[in-house]
């Protein structure tokens, strides 16, 4: 399995770092992140190191997600938040400061002023289509 011998992740997959499991099948673990935005937070991992998703195998993103799929439902019911989010980043812009990708399981209370949400406000259609554009040029 792909390793990084300098990556904080990849140690906790080895055993060399511990952690607070919550679960692991072959693919992936779980475990609780040590500085949580709220009570619950924890990280999804592919036990396979890639720094992100531009480098991931698809396979490996689905293997986390049907984990997170399990440990949401568990964290919802164990912390009864008032919702959850799912959240992944990649790059320092996105505010990525471990390179193994993790899912972030976030549990969140109304009014808790975390940042990463925005205000929804109408945009430029035209800017949009644009963009777009661009994108599906490039899939
Ligand atoms: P990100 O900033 O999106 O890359 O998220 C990395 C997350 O990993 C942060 O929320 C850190 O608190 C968390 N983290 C870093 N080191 C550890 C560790 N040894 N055990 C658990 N969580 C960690
Ligand atoms: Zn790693």
């Amino acid at each position: 399995m792909a390793a990084d011998l300098d990556c904080i992740f990849c140690k906790i997959v080895a055993g060399e770092i511990p952690c607070f499991k919550l679960f692991e099948d072959a693919e992936t673990l779980a475990f609780m992140d040590i500085n949580p935005a709220h009570d619950g937070h924890c990280l999804v991992i592919p036990k396979a190191h890639s720094p992100n998703v531009f480098e991931i195998a698809p396979e490996g993103f689905a293997a986390a997600a049907r984990t997170a799929t399990r440990v949401a439902k568990a964290v919802n019911a164990a912390v009864q938040p008032d919702g959850i989010n799912l959240m992944q980043a990649n790059g320092e812009g996105a505010g990525q400061s471990v390179g193994h990708f993790h899912l972030h399981i976030i549990p969140r209370r109304n009014d808790d002023g975390l940042l990463f949400n925005w205000d929804p406000k109408p945009g430029d259609r035209t800017r949009i289509a644009e963009i777009a554009e661009r994108i599906r040029g490039l899939l």
